[in-house]
Parts: structure tokens; C-alpha cells; sequence
């Protein structure tokens, strides 16, 4: 027998469970153990044997160490050991670096994977999808992937989309009831919920059947393709540079060695020194090193709550400039409290904050109870027509769900009316809430076999559908007059940043049809709630620094124009002239013509996911990046349209989860903007590690080439440029990656996406400091070099010194756009500890008299180090004062 073809009953007794209660924690630890987790396994990790030889496959570390086996051969043991040693060192950091950036980017995947609700022990509880084991019973709702091969138990207009699994696009409706055939079809299975499928409509309860590989996406999961790493722009950009500047590199370096022979320069010893160099100079590490100031950056932001998906949204977001926020949940708090009520053409207030059902209510100043005409029968069926729970932990109350529907339970407890729904009413059908719809209804039979519908939803969507409202004195027909009350009493309620719901209800025959397009027409009006829902307290602070720094906030939402304009102005997000446009308006527009409006629009209101599609292609045809969020299943082609795709942690589906480039995982807007502010950072640093290498290398090459040219000896010899490059290159630049922004980041306008690698100056910074380091690098040589021709050794003990220091300082430098000055060298301790032990490195190979032979250094005196420090300070003291 097939899973689908037992009645719910058969599939219990055969999984041990019941759907009341769930596995005990046992059961499920004891599963786990049998079935494993619930993952697929199409993966295998790269392994760390392969990472490490990984660092050897540069061309021309190949080449030296070729080169220097030669050496051994020939007989300069020292030389060749020292090298080898320095490149097996070089090739542990590179290793160690990509090791941390692969760790990262692990742990990011663990913090978005998927999650799943399950019942377990009596309670519903969030587990990560890995963690479901046959035998569970889990909830799936409309934007949720299935977490494993689901038996469906029950079925709330459940439709799932399968195309992952059958190619089939269209939605297939899912039921509970058993199917009596034999070899039925994926696709025709439709009591069975399958891994990885997602969701698009209504929710189910069912056991799970299958987990990991033994699922229907276990079998086919071989097949699948591994998603290959892609680069990001920056990264990108970096590869197609780093391609010009080895063959730059490469030119500089044989002009060297040629020079160097025609000078009288043994060959083999130009070829090795040639080698050497070209290693040093080629910044053939810098597309790696990138990735690991992405990654670390990612880290940081996961400290502020942000879970970016894709790298290269750390370097879009520093582009971002405009930002399309939902309002409720991401500028506001979403803990919704009904605050009033409009019931018999009166308006009623109610006391009371959050989630607290301590509360009352008022006729102005008059205390109602329940038998204030209507009252209770509102509140019931507020509460019936309701997917939420409410919990208490620790004496609070807490909502499970939808906080709109939520606050409709607090406001009926504080009536004293608690959920004995179960024994008395049975719900024949619900037609979910959706944001398209903008309602939500169900049909109730109660004890007596009576049926009902009660649809809840915004006010003009409901007030159309109705005929019928209730008045102090029963039903009536709802005339112009009562529609007008009503409607100025959503007015009233949405001026005050109260967001309104309309209930209504519709009694129904035993036979009446159950289509949506029968049941919702006609209703009896019952009252409307309006609830408060407050901006949270970080919001307008973050938008006024979004501002600052040319970044504009736009406001989108499904409420009512009134109540979001009314919060935009709380927000200060709608300047004096700013338009508002609503969802009717937009469907007439099209992308052109709301190009034309769009800059000056900054809240559009009673819009569904559709229309947020259309603003992003407006924004973008007028060329801004854009962020955008969105939560529900709808918002997913918006969001992946966008330029940075936003989802929410908490509330988000995981459909648009996995559309989205970046989690909020507090679902708050101030979290955006931390993290653009974080992607401005990474950017910068990386320019500024990007400055720091370049002139070095620069600085390098130019003092071989300019002693070439005078004819002098060479002024350092293949281990000093090697140990210089591992010395200055590693740590100090890995320390920049980590600075903190300069204080103006977020004063600046966004970047522009298309500027290259050197834009702003960058490569006349790097040619000129390169050019002077190079020079007083010369200096020291020439000058120790004419004074003591016999003491070659110590020119070049001066030269390799020289060069080691002015790299160090410069690298203070490289922290700002500005002058040097403009920042404390300490603020940056990583940045300091770096320096300190490179310079450690430097001293043990000048002092220590084991090494002096292996690295051709002699001690160097008190004078020496004033000469040394004098020259290698002059980059730092000649362009130090200006921007340039
Ligand atoms: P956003 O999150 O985009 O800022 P929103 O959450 O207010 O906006 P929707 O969730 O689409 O937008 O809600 C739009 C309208 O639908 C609300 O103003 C309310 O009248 C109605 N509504 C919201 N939630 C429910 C619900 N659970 N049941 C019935 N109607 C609802």
C-alpha cells in the first residue's frame, strides 16, 4: 500500500502518532537517529587538501618554485629552502582566508535555511527544516516550501505548485481524502504534499511520510545541478583587472631583467630576482582577498541582523538609491491593538494596549458591556473568522499568526469572550486571507446544523459586497446614507493612523453553493475595527539618515491612502509636495507614464504585490538601484526584479526568502539601513586594501626598474621582495578589510554601479604613492650604497627596510579618502596589531643572526633607522594633507 492510498487513521497507526498530540521528544531524537537529517545530499564539500594545493596553481608561484628548485640543484640550498618556506607560509594564509570566507558563507546558509511548523508533545513549534522526521505533523501555508513528503491530514484550500517535481506550472488543489488506485503519478497524488514544492494557496495540516532522500526530491536530487559560485561584479571587475596588470606586471618585470643583463647582472640571478618580483607584484590574490572582505562584511551584518543571500547584494547595496518599504511589520511594529470600533452608525472606543486583554469599552464616556446591541455577535465573529492564537508566556500574551487577526481576539477577550469555537461551530470552508483579495472568509455551521459565511476585510473592498447592515434595531437594507456613515467613519478611523477592517456576515442554506463567487456577494454589514499599530521608535531616524545620504524612502502598503498617509507624515516620509498614489490609480498608468510621476511619489497605498512590480521598473527606468521588501508569496517577482531583493525574517515566506538578496531577520526597516551603511563600508575598505596592495606593488617594481636603469647593483635580492610581499601584503591588508567607515559613508550620495575599480581618484593615488615609495626606497639604497660600496649587503638591508616601513605608514594612509589626519590610527586596533607584528617579522630577519645570511640583512644602527624611518615617512608627509 501507498501512502496515498490509506485513509489519515492508517497512516497514524503506522507512523505511531497521533495527529492530536504529535511525537514526544523522544521519538523524534530516536528518528533522527534511524532516518538521519532531513536534507539532500547533492553537495560534496570541497576538501581542505585541495583548498590548500588550491594556493599552488598560480602560474607564476609555479614558476618560482620551479626556478628555485633549480637553485637547490645547482647547489643555494639557503636561498632555495628560505623561498619554498616563504611560499608554503603564503600559501597557508591564502588558505586560512578562503577557509573563513567558506565558514561564513556555511554559516549564512544555515541561518536562512527554511524552517518548518510542527506539532510536537501538544504545541506548535518552528524547527528548522532539517530537524523534521517522519512521523511529525506540520503545518504548510501559503508562501512556504513543503519541508518533507507530507500525507495531508486536512486541507484548507491547499494548492501547490510542483513544477520542481513534474514540470507542471499550475497550481494543483490538495485534499485529505484517500485515492483507491495503484500507481498514481506524482502529479495526481493529491492527498501528498511533496518536498520542496511550494505552496500558493490556502494552508494544510499533515504527517510527514518522508524525509531527506527518501522523499520524491531525494530520488530525483542526483540530477540535480550544483549551483556554481558566481562572482560578484566587484569580483568580476577585479579578474578582468587583474588580467591587465599581470601582463603590466609581467612587461615591467623581464624590462628588469633585461635591463638588469645588459647592466652586467649574472642571468640566473636577474631570472630568479625577475621571479620574484613578478610574485610579489602580480596582485593575483586580490579577487580572493575581496571575497573574504565580502564575507567578513556579511558577518558583521548578520551581527545587525541582516542575512545577505548573495555577495554581490553587499556591493549593490552601497549603490542603493531608492528603498520600497512595506509598512506594516517593517516600518511599524505589527502588533496591531484595535483601538475603536464603528458598530450600530456609532463610534466606540477601546482601552487597552498590545496584546493585554485588560481593557474596555466606551459609547464616549459611558462603559459598554456585552449587551450593547451587536457587540458580542461582532466580536464572535471576529474571532471565528480567525487564524491566529493566543499564547501566554510568562503572563504575557503573545499572538501566534496573523496580528490582525490577532488583535480581533484580544478585543473579543476583553468582552470576556474566550475561544469555545470547537464544540459549537465546525467550519465548512475558509477562503484565506490573501493580500490580493484583501479578505478573508469562512462558512460556520454551529450546533443546531445552522450556516453562516463572516468575511472580514478592508472596508471598501466589503462595503461594495454588501446589501444588508446591522442597526441598534436588527437588519436593514444598507442605503446611500448608512454607506456614507460608514464610509466616514474608515475616514475618521484611517486620519488617526488606525488601520481598518470591515466584518460582515451572510446567512446561508444547508445547500447553498460553497463557490467564493456566490458566497461573497450580498452580506450583512456588521461594524468596522480600527487598529493601531505604531511606527517603530528606530524608523524615522533611520529614514532621515537614508536621506542624508541620498537615499529616498518610499512607503508601500495594502491599508488604507488615509492611515498610510497618516503614518508617512509620523515618518516624515511625505514631503509638503509629495504625491500619493493608490492602487486604482496605478492599474491605469503604465510603466511610462508612472516614470514621469514616480520621483515624486512617496507613498503608494492600497496596492497589492502586483503593482509593486510596476514600481520597480519605473524606478529602475529611471535609473535608480532599488531595494525593495515584501513578505508574502505575491511580492516575489517584485523582489527578485529589484535591484536588492529584501525579505523578512519573521514574517516572510519562504518563497520570497529565497527570491530576496538580503533577510532581515527582525523584519525591521532600520535594519536596511544598517546594512546599506555596512555595504558602503565594505566597498570603501575594499578600495582601500585595493590602494594599499596596488601602491605597494608599484613602489616595488619601480625600485628594481629605476636602479636597472642607473646601473646600480640589485637593490634587494628574490627572498627580501618575497618576504616583503608576505610581511606588508597579508595582514595589514586583511586589517583594512575589517576598518570602520569614515564618519561621512552616510553623507555621501549612493555610488554609481558602473564606476571602475579606480574611479575617485584612486588610481592617481596609487600611481603617485607608488611612484615616492619607490623613490625613497632608491634613496635609502643609494645613499648606503655610496657610503659603503663595499658593504653591498647593507644597501640593501637599508632598501629592503626602507620599503617595509613606507608600505606600514602608508597603510595608515589608505583609511581615508581625506587626509591622513582626519583619523585615529588606534581606532583601528586590528589595523595597529598588524602592523606591529610585520614589523616584528622585519626586525627578526635584520637582527636575528641566524637568518641574517638566509635574508642577506645585516643589524642596522640608530642612525640608519632615523634615515629609514625620515624617507619611508616623506609619501605620508608629502601627500598626507591633501584629498588627492
Ligand atoms: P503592507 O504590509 O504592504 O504595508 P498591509 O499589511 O497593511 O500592507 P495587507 O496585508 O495587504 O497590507 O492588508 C490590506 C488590507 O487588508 C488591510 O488594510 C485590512 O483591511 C485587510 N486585512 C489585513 N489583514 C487581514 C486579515 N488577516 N483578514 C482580513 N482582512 C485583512
Amino acid at each position: 500500500m501507498k501512502w496515498y492510498q490509506l485513509d489519515v487513521e492508517k497512516v497514524e497507526q503506522k507512523l505511531h502518532v497521533v495527529t492530536n498530540r504529535g511525537l514526544s521528544p523522544k521519538q523524534v531524537e530516536q528518528r533522527r537517529k534511524q532516518y538521519g537529517f532531513n536534507v539532500l545530499e547533492s553537495q560534496k564539500n570541497i576538501s581542505k587538501w585541495l583548498l590548500f594545493l588550491k594556493q599552488f596553481q598560480d602560474f607564476m608561484v609555479l614558476v618560482l618554485l620551479a626556478a628555485t628548485l633549480i637553485a637547490g640543484i645547482l647547489g643555494e640550498y639557503v636561498d632555495a629552502i628560505a623561498i619554498m618556506v616563504i611560499v608554503l607560509v603564503n600559501g597557508f594564509i591564502g588558505y586560512f582566508q578562503e577557509q573563513k570566507a567558506e565558514n561564513s558563507l556555511e554559516k549564512l546558509k544555515e541561518l536562512s535555511a527554511p524552517m518548518a511548523n510542527v506539532f510536537r508533545d501538544g504545541k506548535w513549534e518552528k524547527v528548522s527544516s532539517r530537524e523534521v522526521v517522519v512521523g511529525d505533523i506540520v503545518r504548510i501555508t501559503s508562501g512556504d516550501r513543503v519541508p518533507a513528503d507530507v500525507r495531508i491530514t486536512k486541507s484548507n484550500s491547499l494548492e501547490t505548485e510542483e513544477s520542481a517535481l513534474t514540470g507542471e506550472s499550475l497550481p494543483v488543489a490538495k485534499h485529505a481524502t484517500p485515492i483507491n488506485r495503484d500507481h498514481v503519478d506524482a502529479q495526481d497524488q493529491v492527498n501528498m504534499g511533496f518536498m520542496g514544492t511550494l505552496v500558493t494557496r490556502g494552508s494544510a495540516i499533515g504527517i510527514v511520510v518522508g524525509t531527506g532522500m527518501n522523499t520524491m526530491m531525494g530520488q530525483i536530487a542526483s540530477l540535480m545541478v550544483n549551483t556554481k559560485k558566481v562572482m560578484t561584479p566587484l569580483e568580476r571587475k577585479l579578474a578582468e583587472l587583474g588580467k591587465i596588470l599581470i601582463v603590466v606586471a609581467l612587461f615591467l618585470t623581464a624590462l628588469v631583467v633585461v635591463l638588469g643583463v645588459i647592466q652586467g647582472h649574472p642571468v640566473y640571478n636577474m631570472f630568479l630576482a625577475g621571479i620574484s618580483l613578478a610574485v610579489a607584484a602580480i596582485p593575483e590574490g586580490l579577487p580572493a582577498i575581496v571575497t573574504v572582505a565580502l564575507s567578513l562584511g556579511v558577518q558583521r551584518m548578520i551581527r545587525k541582523k541582516a542575512i545577505v543571500r548573495k555577495l554581490s547584494a553587499v556591493e549593490t547595496l552601497g549603490c542603493a538609491s531608492v528603498i520600497c518599504s512595506d509598512k506594516t511589520g517593517t516600518m511599524t511594529e505589527n502588533k496591531m491593538t484595535v483601538k475603536e470600533l464603528f458598530l450600530n452608525g456609532k463610534q466606540l472606543y477601546v482601552s487597552g494596549d498590545g496584546y493585554d486583554i485588560r481593557g474596555d469599552f466606551y459609547l464616549s464616556d459611558t462603559k459598554l458591556d456585552e449587551k450593547y446591541p451587536n457587540l458580542q455577535e461582532m466580536l464572535m465573529y471576529g474571532m471565528l473568522c480567525n487564524n491566529a492564537n493566543l499564547q501566554v508566556k510568562k503572563g504575557k500574551y503573545l499572538v501566534d499568526g496573523d496580528p490582525t487577526d490577532g488583535a480581533l481576539l484580544v478585543v473579543a477577550r476583553k468582552l470576556g469572550l474566550t475561544a469555545v469555537i470547537e464544540e459549537n461551530y465546525r467550519i465548512v470552508k475558509e477562503i484565506p486571507f490573501d493580500s490580493d483579495r484583501k479578505r478573508m472568509s469562512v462558512v460556520i455551521e454551529d450546533e443546531n446544523g445552522m450556516r453562516f459565511l463572516i468575511t472580514k476585510g478592508a472596508p471598501d473592498v466589503l462595503l461594495p459586497r454588501s446589501t444588508f447592515h446591522f442597526n441598534a434595531s436588527g437588519r436593514a437594507r444598507l442605503d446611500a446614507v448608512d454607506s456614507q456613515s460608514i464610509q466616514e467613519a474608515v475616514g475618521r478611523m484611517a486620519d488617526k493612523a488606525l488601520r481598518t477592517l470591515a466584518i460582515a456576515v451572510k446567512p446561508l442554506a444547508k445547500n447553498d453553493s460553497l463557490e467564493t463567487s456566490f458566497l461573497e456577494k450580498d452580506l450583512t454589514f456588521i461594524g468596522l475595527y480600527g487598529m493601531m499599530d505604531p511606527p517603530r521608535k528606530e524608523v524615522k531616524s533611520a529614514i532621515e539618515e537614508c536621506r542624508q545620504a541620498g537615499i529616498r524612502t518610499v512607503m508601500i502598503t495594502g491599508d488604507h491612502v488615509k492611515t498610510a498617509k497618516a503614518i508617512a507624515s509620523k515618518l516624515n516620509i511625505l514631503p509638503e509636495h509629495g504625491l500619493v498614489l493608490e492602487g486604482h490609480q496605478l492599474n491605469k498608468l503604465t510603466v511610462n507614464e508612472l516614470k514621469d510621476v514616480i520621483e515624486d511619489t512617496y507613498v503608494f497605498a492600497r496596492v497589492t504585490p502586483e503593482h509593486k512590480l510596476k514600481i520597480v521598473e519605473a524606478f529602475q527606468e529611471k535609473g535608480h538601484i532599488v531595494a525593495m521588501t515584501g513578505d508574502g508569496v505575491n511580492d516575489a517577482p517584485a523582489i527578485k526584479a529589484s535591484d536588492i531583493g529584501i525579505s523578512m525574517g519573521i514574517s516572510g515566506t519562504d518563497v520570497t526568502k529565497e527570491a530576496s538578496s538580503l533577510i532581515l531577520m527582525d523584519d525591521n526597516f532600520a535594519t536596511i539601513k544598517s546594512a546599506i551603511q555596512e555595504g558602503r563600508n565594505i566597498y570603501e575598505n575594499i578600495r582601500k586594501f585595493i590602494r594599499y596592495l596596488l601602491a605597494s606593488n608599484v613602489g616595488e617594481i619601480l625600485v628594481m626598474l629605476f636602479a636597472m636603469l642607473l646601473a646600480l647593483p640589485l637593490p634587494l635580492v628574490p627572498v627580501q621582495i618575497l618576504w616583503v610581499n608576505l610581511v606588508t601584503d597579508g595582514l595589514p591588508a586583511m586589517a583594512l578589510g575589517l576598518d570602520k567607515a569614515e564618519s561621512d559613508v552616510m553623507k555621501k550620495v549612493p555610488r554609481n554601479p558602473r564606476e571602475g575599480v579606480f574611479a575617485r581618484g584612486l588610481g592617481y593615488k596609487i600611481i603617485t604613492r607608488g611612484i615616492v615609495i619607490g623613490i625613497v626606497t632608491l634613496l635609502a639604497f643609494i645613499i648606503t650604497y655610496q657610503n659603503n660600496p663595499d658593504n653591498l649587503v647593507y644597501g640593501q638591508t637599508m632598501a629592503f627596510t626602507t620599503l617595509v616601513m613606507a608600505q606600514l605608514i602608508h597603510v595608515f594612509d589608505c583609511r581615508s579618502e581625506h587626509s591622513v589626519f582626519s583619523r585615529n590610527p588606534f581606532e583601528n586596533m586590528y589595523l595597529v596589531f598588524a602592523v606591529i607584528s610585520s614589523l616584528l617579522l622585519v626586525l627578526i630577519v635584520i637582527y636575528w643572526e641566524p637568518l641574517q645570511p638566509i635574508f642577506h640583512t645585516t643589524s642596522l644602527n640608530l642612525r640608519d633607522w632615523m634615515l629609514i624611518l625620515g624617507l619611508s615617512a616623506l609619501p605620508t608627509v608629502l601627500f598626507g594633507f591633501t584629498k588627492k
